[in-house]
Formats: structure tokens, C-alpha cells, sequence
């Protein structure tokens, strides 16, 4: 079966309620499109551990707060078409906007805690807009399991916390981040970097990875180029978001003592 492409809310939600009627097991991957290798990692192990596979690209308004950002955020339709296709996805859901926001927004999902932190303390509404549009995305698609990057840690511990407090049978898997051989974690935003910032940008996982003490590593990031929003450590594992330009990266890793030199 190719891959086919579903626009309507109602109509992905029929379709997942009657597979589910015949057992059938739904692996999703939610995505903003402009499709890379990190995302394909995604869909390969939906496409191992499900029997259906829904793939849905949705670059969701209410969790940009800076429009240009939005407005400027890269669309690739017939390349993530072909990787649908040529990782088997059963249905890509491609809604429009006022598809999934019925309710004009009015009905939103929050969480007081780590969403106030990292990312969440220069991107206000940032994760209210992720978790309403991912609890609404869940309920069409009626996913078995939902799949989604360490990349995006934060993101991650958020969903599978939402999914807990809301008693959502969804099982939540994290994939582990996908990287250039230079480093880089995949990105979306990095087919905005220019040339000189792809050279660079590989140097944030590196720095990050290799200098333990936090100043030192803020420091060598900033003579680098990079404006580091922030860089933080929360129990075992070590955030960073940095600026190359306009361009927003973001990154995380786990932090194992003995193998860091200052
Ligand atoms: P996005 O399209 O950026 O919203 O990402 C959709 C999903 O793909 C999220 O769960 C991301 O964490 C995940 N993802 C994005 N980049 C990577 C990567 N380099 N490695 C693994 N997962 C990724």
C-alpha cells in the first residue's frame, strides 16, 4: 500500500478507531516536516514494532513565539512525501491549521514545572502550545506507541509526563538522538545555516561533550560564536541552547564524570 495523505482530523480518527477495532497496533511519529535522518530513526522503529504506521507533519502556530521563526520555518513537502513512501508509512496526516485548532486555542494544556525551565524560560507558551497539539494528536491518531527524539529532552520528559498525569494509553519511546558524523544533532532549522555556520555548529556537541566545568564550556562556546542562551546541567544530563546567527540550536547530553576533561 503507498502512503496516503489525510488532511482531515475526523477522518485519520476514523480510520485509527477502526484499525484499533481490529487490533491492530499504531505507531506514531508527530513532526514539523522538512524531514531528515533523525526523523526517518523515528519512523524506521515505528515501522519495526507496529503494524500501522502514522506519520504526521504539523508546523503548529501555537508553539512558535516568534513569528518570524514560523514564518520562516522550512517545508520540504515532496522529499518527506518520498521518505514516507519509501519507509512504508501507511498514512501521512497533513492537516491545515484550523483542523486541529476547532477551539481557536481555547482549550490549552500546561504544566507549571519543567516546562518554566530551559527552553520553556525564554519561550514563553512554548511547551503549552507542544502538549495541547500532541495530547490532541494522540487522541486522533489513537497511537499504541508514539515515538519521539531525544533531541528534544525537555520536550520528551514533558509528553511522557502529560501522558501519565492524563492517563493516556499511549507508551511513549524515546529515540536516541541522530547526528552528523561531525556531531551535529539533526535538525530541521539547520537547513537554514549557512555554510561558515554548518562548519561551526558541529562544535557545540563537541564542546559540550568535552568541557565539564560549565563556565569553561559557556566561555569556549562564546569564542566559538555561538550566544549561549543557556547551559545547564539538571541531574545527570547537561542542556544547552545557542545562537549562530538567528538560527536556535539545541542540544543535550548525558553526562558521564570520568570520560570529561576540564
Ligand atoms: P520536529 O519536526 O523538529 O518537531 O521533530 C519531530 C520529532 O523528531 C521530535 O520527537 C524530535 O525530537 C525528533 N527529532 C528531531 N531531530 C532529531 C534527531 N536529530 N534525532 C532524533 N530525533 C529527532
Amino acid at each position: 500500500m503507498t502512503t496516503q495523505v489525510i488532511q482531515s482530523a475526523d477522518e485519520m480518527q476514523q480510520i485509527c478507531l477502526q484499525a484499533k477495532k481490529f487490533q491492530k497496533s499504531i505507531g506514531f511519529v508527530p513532526t514539523m516536516g522538512a524531514l531528515h535522518q533523525g526523523h526517518e530513526s523515528l519512523v524506521r522503529q515505528a515501522r519495526q514494532n507496529n503494524e500501522l504506521v502514522v506519520l504526521s507533519i504539523f508546523i503548529n502556530p501555537t508553539q512558535f513565539n516568534n513569528q518570524t521563526d514560523l514564518i520562516n520555518y522550512p517545508t520540504t513537502w515532496d522529499q518527506d512525501l518520498k521518505m514516507a513512501q519509501d519507509n512504508r508509512v501507511d498514512y501521512l496526516f497533513y492537516p491545515p491549521a484550523p483542523e486541529m485548532y476547532p477551539d481557536h486555542y481555547e482549550i490549552i494544556i500546561s504544566e507549571n514545572n519543567l516546562s518554566k525551565q530551559l527552553c520553556g524560560v525564554d519561550r514563553p507558551g512554548h511547551f503549552d502550545g507542544v502538549l495541547t497539539v500532541v495530547n490532541k494528536l494522540l487522541n486522533i491518531t489513537q497511537a499504541t506507541r508514539a515515538y519521539f527524539g531525544e533531541k528534544d529532552y525537555q520536550q520528551l520528559q514533558l509528553i511522557k509526563k502529560m501522558v501519565a498525569a492524563l492517563f493516556i494509553p499511549t507508551e511513549i519511546i524515546a529515540v536516541p538522538t541522530y547526528r552528523s558524523d561531525a556531531g551535529l544533532a539533526l535538525s530541521s532549522r539547520n537547513l537554514r545555516l549557512t555554510e561558515p555556520q554548518l562548519q561551526l555548529a558541529p562544535l557545540l556537541h563537541k564542546t559540550l561533550s568535552q568541557v565539564f566545568d560549565l563556565n569553561l564550556c559557556r566561555q569556549k562556546l562564546e569564542d566559538y560564536g555561538f550566544k549561549v542562551q543557556y547551559l545547564q546541567d539538571i541531574g545527570n544530563r547537561r542542556y544547552v541552547a545557542a545562537y549562530l546567527g538567528e538560527i536556535r540550536l539545541i542540544d543535550n547530553i548525558l553526562l558521564e564524570q570520568d570520560s570529561h576533561e576540564n
